[in-house]
């Protein structure tokens, strides 16, 4: 007879390393998630692992960034297709890409309405626990796979996107990758020495990115230091987008960030584009609407959670184009369910 899932994984277990296993299985045999305070308290308790569990546990945290009233640039869902005013753009998914192009473009004087499918937590709100940042701030709560379940596949979701638990690593893109964009895709914008190195420095002087003398490194990187050190390998320290890199609690910036010290695009581009007036709605964008090669709006549904609104999708104008920026998992399947034909969506 198999053994209960409890009893297995259990077995896997050194005795000291979580003293009150959290339950794997019900009755029923299916799977149970674990309460945050069983994971963290776990980890937190091991003497093998070293795990102080998240910061929250242990720091009052005055945020870096003061918190911005996001709540008040939202619009609520609409009931009816002629509730919106038409904006200029609509700007599909909050991540770097819509971040970026909601503030270029309402610098630039125009309207934009930002509509993205995952919710908007402010930092205050942050937990930090690993169980509820996963659910509430990454695409299916973290447990995207590819089809054959090979490949954990993670992507942020919420305002913000993956600019909101990204590990901050900010690298320009490389000459040669450049070079390969401009030779075999036929991209002359991405030259090397060309306007697009103007646009890498304002993004990153924007970001606040940056590589100072000190930083607080975790376990693993000090090990990483030391093994290169020791077999005389070249080692540096990659320029991370943190106001104070030195604080310890950058490492914990996965499950979204308290300290508003990450300077992700709630912090930055997506508030400079509603200081500017842009708007926000909590909604999945099921099609672009298009006519004679123009945009001319998006078919929407509510947010997953949203139990009370209509589910017959509602169309929303607008009078200059959509920008498509919901990562690399959605834009293709947005393209193709909107009907684009381009051989090239969705492939390599
Ligand atoms: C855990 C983690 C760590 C990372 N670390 C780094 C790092 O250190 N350095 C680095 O350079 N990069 C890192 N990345 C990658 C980086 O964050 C992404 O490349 C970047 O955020 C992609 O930007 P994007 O605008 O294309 O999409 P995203 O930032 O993924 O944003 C897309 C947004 O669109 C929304 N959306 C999708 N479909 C719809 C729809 N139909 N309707 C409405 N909204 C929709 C999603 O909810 C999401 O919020 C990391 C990513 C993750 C997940």
């Amino acid at each position: 007879m198999q053994p209960s899932n409890t009893t297995a994984a259990s077995s896997w277990l050194p005795k000291n390393l979580i003293s009150t296993p959290p339950p794997l299985s019900d009755s029923a045999g299916s799977m149970k998630a674990p309460k945050p305070s069983d994971i963290n308290k776990a980890w937190g308790t091991s003497s093998i692992s070293n795990y102080p569990g998240p910061p929250f546990l242990s720091v009052a945290t005055k945020p870096l960034t003061a918190e911005y009233d996001f709540g008040s640039c939202y619009l609520p869902y609409p009931s009816t297709d002629d509730k919106i005013t038409s904006f200029d753009y609509i700007v599909v998914g909050s991540g770097a890409g819509g971040g970026v192009s909601t503030a270029t473009l309402q610098a630039a004087g125009n309207s934009c309405l930002v509509l993205e499918k995952g919710a908007y937590i402010p930092p205050s709100k942050l937990t930090q626990i690993e169980s509820e940042a996963m659910s509430n701030m990454y695409e299916k709560g973290g447990l995207l796979t590819t089809v054959d379940g090979n490949i954990m596949i993670l992507a942020g979701a919420g305002l913000g996107g993956g600019t909101r638990v990204n590990w901050a690593c900010c690298l320009d893109t490389p000459d040669f990758v450049r070079r390969e964009w401009v030779s075999e895709l036929k991209l002359p914008q991405f030259e090397v020495n060309s306007d697009y190195d103007e646009s890498l420095k304002a993004v990153k002087v924007r970001l606040s990115v940056n590589t100072p003398p000190t930083h607080a490194h975790n376990s693993s990187n000090k090990l990483l230091i030391a093994g290169c050190e020791k077999l005389k390998l070249p080692w540096r320290v990659a320029p991370q987008n943190f106001k104070d890199p030195t604080r310890m609690q950058c490492g914990w910036t996965c499950f979204g960030d308290k300290e508003g010290n990450k300077q992700s695009g709630v912090e930055t581009f997506l508030r400079d584009g509603a200081e500017k007036g842009a708007k926000f709605m909590h909604c999945k964008v099921l099609k672009i609407v298009h006519k004679a090669n123009k945009a001319i709006g998006v078919m929407v549904l509510p947010p997953a959670n949203d139990t009370t609104s209509s589910t017959v999708p509602i169309f929303i104008a607008c009078n200059k184009g959509v920008i498509v920026s919901c990562g690399s998992l959605h834009t293709p399947c947005l393209l193709k369910r909107s009907g684009f034909k381009n051989s090239h969506i969705g492939k390599q």
